[in-house]
């Protein structure tokens, strides 16, 4: 399997033509375009958004506006203003718990989330629940690693007032069927909807508005972009009816002594100097993505994993968690027997190996597999077999040096 995009594209690996990248579910390498729009945004169009009355002010708003709008249609919310900036997932979220939760979600009433979640998706709406004396529903996680639908769907009753979920697990892969879940939520509740998007966007054809959720939330440096951009796309509605996360400039319509009304959408989820700089690179690696086809990125992905799956289960004392790779994104979880994931990602680290080893801030799902940590191989557009290949003879090796013997 060669690699989609070429080295060649992304500075780091470039310079670095030994190293075998394979931590792209916890941060993406950035391609050069990617770079070469933040320092083209710096050097031509650099000024603070929507404040100053002079040209280069407009260029800046222009670039920070244009960028959302790119955006908004990559991942399929046609409304551009309802796509709100933030850091990332974990602010999305944040965002949404409070903004709207604390304004809806009263004592006695229910939130469900699942054992998959990504500690953003769970504490959140866990400290909300505590807050608010609303009960916190769990549902669970089927042997296979995957939300157990059936369950999830019998924890919804009258004062259900959210159910969150990821679409992809950043732990697993695991990917979440959320169109046909949400429906059914639908047909069962008015709650509303959450989905964490951060292993899901950059990986597979995501389209919002056809996934009928009301809230759905990622990162931009998963998928090649800035680090400290990010975005909460939701329907209209839901946004109008959440008050302000922040206060401050550019949120503000009228401030009178007493009181302050609040801007349109975007601007009143958005207080304060943006990051536009972030916004406009992430707009360009959309653009790079874009030109690959999300269609193919996923073919790509679905290959790598299949194939490196099947050659980590063959090695003796390895067990793969999570699905059937068809099921799965580019993420492998494994774990080798006598061999702690943190010295197995030490030892892959000498052969220039980057692999994710610990409990990926799932603990929930970790206390549910019965184990404290796994290792993860997670793949992208600019990995290929030589990866593969040096992943595995890098665990041959650690198997011979930590002695394993085939108990
Ligand atoms: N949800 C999932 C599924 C993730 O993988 C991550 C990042 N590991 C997050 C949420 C949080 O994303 P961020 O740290 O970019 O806010």
């Amino acid at each position: 399997m060669t690699a989609l995009a070429p080295r060649s594209d992304f500075p780091l690996l470039a310079r670095n033509p030994e190293l075998h990248y394979l931590d792209s579910a916890a941060t993406a390498q950035k391609p050069a375009v990617v770079l070469e729009a933040i320092r083209a945004f710096y050097e031509n169009d650099y000024a603070n958004p929507h404040r100053g009355a002079y040209a280069l002010s407009a260029r800046a708003t222009d670039a920070y506006h244009g960028a959302r709008s790119r955006i908004a249609r990559f991942v399929g919310q046609p409304d551009a203003d309802c796509l709100i900036f933030t850091r990332g997932t974990t602010e999305s979220l944040n965002m949404v718990a409070a903004a709207w939760g604390r304004s809806h979600v009263a004592g006695g009433d229910e939130i469900v989330v699942t054992g998959l979640e990504h500690h953003a998706n769970f504490v959140p709406w866990q400290q909300l629940a505590r807050e608010r004396g609303a009960s916190f529903r769990i549902a669970q996680v089927s042997p296979e690693g995957e939300i157990d639908l059936e369950h999830l769907l019998s924890l919804i009753r009258d004062r259900t007032r959210v159910v969150a979920f990821a679409h992809v697990s950043n732990a697993l892969g695991s990917i979440t069927p959320v169109a046909e879940l949400a429906r059914q939520i639908r047909s069962r509740s008015d709650a509303l909807i959450v989905c964490d998007g951060a292993q899901a966007v950059p990986h597979l054809p995501v389209n919002f508005d056809a996934l009928g959720v009301d809230c759905y939330a990622f990162s931009g440096h998963k998928l090649g972009g800035p680090m400290g951009i990010g975005a909460l796309v939701a329907r209209r509605g839901v946004l109008e009816a959440m008050e302000p996360y922040q206060t401050g400039g550019d949120m503000i319509e009228f401030v009178h002594d007493e009181y302050s009304t609040w801007n349109v959408l975007p601007h009143k989820l958005e207080a304060g100097t943006p990051n536009a700089a972030g916004a406009v690179g992430l707009a360009a690696a959309v653009e790079y993505l874009h030109a690959f086809g999300m269609d193919r990125i996923r073919a790509h992905e679905q290959a790598l994993t299949a194939g490196a799956s099947a050659r980590i289960a063959a090695l003796d004392g390895a067990r793969v968690f999570g699905p059937d790779p068809s099921r799965r994104s580019g993420v492998i979880s494994f774990a080798l027997a006598g061999i702690h994931p943190h010295d197995l990602a030490t030892i892959l680290d000498d052969a220039g190996i980057c692999i994710r080893a610990g409990h990926h801030c799932t603990q929930p799902l970790m206390r549910r597999l019965g184990v404290a940590a796994t290792a993860r191989a997670s793949f992208w557009v600019y990995n290929d077999d030589s990866d593969i290949d040096a992943l595995l003879a890098a665990l041959e090796r650690a198997r011979t040096l930590f002695g394993y013997a085939g108990v």
